[in-house]
């Protein structure tokens, strides 16, 4: 956690930035109930699950520990606080009900039929859902996101819809070692994004980059990510039994 933590502000400094410009998602999918609250009481905010049920399972587990533990209790102030959890995995549209209550931010919006969804859904709960539009930006052929061609014109189309706020975009770089290569993915994303803000063809609330993860935050950083999505780092050293999830 501090290793991440420190290695998050060395590259906000070399890319000139504030450590603060950059918002940590913990990614917990490969790790138990335990684990997630204890980086809680680290004093992570923002937890990230690939998969709905999983997603809906922990913070319901989470929220019934917070509930438990007596006002008078020893236990550190970050454990009592409920994190926001965001989806980063590919959502189905037949599971888009089952997050809404649950879930802060998408970043895996990735057609249009979902965001009706995902808008209706969201009216129908009487809130507004923050999504982030995924970018297919890798040079081979992924399974999910939007072509970067297509990504202007979706953007538009979800402004357009009552109940999602469209906060940025996010991107997954292929798992590769090329460092060249992957930061030209982000830099192109970057783009993508600099030009959807100045064409004012998303409102206001755009201003997120989701992008990096452990093999490659510190590029995404310097190539102006605003929020990085990083489990296994923050992992490392941990017994294998404390990352076991639970039965
Ligand atoms: C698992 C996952 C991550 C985190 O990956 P690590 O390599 O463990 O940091 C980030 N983003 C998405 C979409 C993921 O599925």
């Amino acid at each position: 956690m501090r290793r991440v933590r420190d290695r998050i502000a060395s590259a906000c400094d070399r890319a000139r930035r504030a450590p603060d410009s950059v918002k940590l998602v913990a990614v917990t999918k490969s790790v138990g109930i335990y684990t997630i609250r204890e980086l809680l009481e680290l004093g992570v905010t923002d937890v990230g699950e690939s998969y709905v049920q999983e997603l809906v399972r922990r913070a319901a587990m989470i929220r019934e520990a917070i509930e438990r533990i007596p006002l008078s209790g020893s236990l550190s102030a970050g454990a009592a606080v409920e994190p926001k959890w965001h989806l980063i995995g590919h959502l189905q549209r037949n599971k888009a009900r089952s997050v809404m209550p649950w879930v802060t931010m998408i970043h895996s919006l990735d057609s249009l039929r979902l965001a009706e969804d995902l808008s209706s859904g969201a009216e129908k709960a009487g809130r507004r859902l923050d999504v982030l539009l995924q970018v297919n930006a890798g040079e081979e052929s992924q399974k999910f996101g939007v072509p970067v061609a297509a990504a202007t014109h979706m953007a538009e189309q979800i402004r357009s819809l009552p109940a999602l706020r469209l906060c940025g975009l996010m991107c997954m770089a292929p798992l590769i070692d090329d460092q060249q290569r992957l930061r030209r993915i982000f830099v192109r994303v970057r783009e993508l994004f600099e030009e959807i803000q100045t064409e004012r063809l998303a409102g206001p609330a755009f201003e997120q980059l989701s992008m990096g993860m452990t093999q490659d935050f510190e590029i995404a950083i310097e190539e102006g990510a605003t929020i990085v999505r990083v489990g296994s780092a923050l992992f490392e050293g941990l017994e294998p039994s404390a990352k076991a999830p639970p039965a």
